[in-house]
């Protein structure tokens, strides 16, 4: 099973859309497999799709969790 999200991820669809390698590789791993880890994913789940930024990468846990951190304070 893959994410849930794929219909409306935003860079499922639109940003990986002008990357056709990066996207093929994403997908298998992240959005087709092991989601859980997927920094986007992870934003999504605990706060919404909304507070995620357009050009987060799903392997940018880094930046993913910095984002989670400012949330959770906010
Ligand atoms: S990029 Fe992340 S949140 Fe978006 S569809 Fe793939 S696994 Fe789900």
């Amino acid at each position: 099973m893959g994410c849930e999200r794929t219909n409306s991820c935003q860079f499922f669809i639109d940003i990986m859309a002008g990357m056709p390698k990066t996207a093929d590789y994403i997908k298998k791993k992240y959005c087709l497999a092991c989601f859980e880890v997927c920094a986007r994913y992870r934003i999504y789940k605990e706060f919404n799709g909304e507070a995620i930024p357009v050009r987060l990468f799903p392997f940018d846990s880094e930046r993913g969790a910095r984002i989670l951190k400012r949330l959770r304070r906010e």
